[in-house]
């Protein structure tokens, strides 16, 4: 069964308030590097094709934050990016949406608990969302715990 054809709902989550610790591809590959950190915090390492070029993008992990950083490759504003699992070689884009302000691909990195972030592949557009699914059970314990950081 598709993740898709699951009851989602959209999560506002108050940006920089949680950041993403477990992020995966679709093969199932951890994509959170701890070697890397962006403030503080471990980053989402992928690989990032443009024009021919390859290189290494790393996302920064906090919600609502942008100050990813590139690796062997150098990225024009405006650019719109393909990202890989490093591991695998998988695409992310999500292939299914677009984005809501500028109608670039999406990528798409799964969380545990088949929750998913969203984000716009074009350099410089700060589009994104997070969807869970299960949703009920989560918010539970949303509540529960006041925070999301145990289950990101
Ligand atoms: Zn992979
Ligand atoms: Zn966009």
């Amino acid at each position: 069964m598709s993740e898709k054809e699951k009851i989602q709902i959209e999560v506002e989550v108050p940006v920089k308030k949680l950041h993403v610790e477990h992020a995966f591809c679709p093969n199932g590959h951890q994509l959170v590097d701890d070697s890397v950190k962006i403030h503080g915090k471990s980053a989402i390492k992928v690989k990032v094709k443009y024009q021919g070029q390859e290189g290494f993008f790393y996302i920064d992990p906090t919600y609502g934050s942008y100050d990813n950083i590139e690796e062997g490759i150098s990225l024009p504003k405006g650019a719109v990016l393909e990202f890989f699992c490093p591991e695998c070689g998988v695409s992310l884009t999500d292939k299914d949406e677009t984005c809501q302000i500028c109608s670039a691909p999406l990528f798409v990195l799964e969380l545990p608990k088949n929750g998913i972030v969203e984000g716009c592949l074009r350099k410089g557009c700060v589009f994104h969302k997070m969807k869970l699914v299960d949703a009920e059970q989560q918010i539970a314990r949303l509540f529960e715990n006041d925070t999301m950081e145990s289950y990101l």
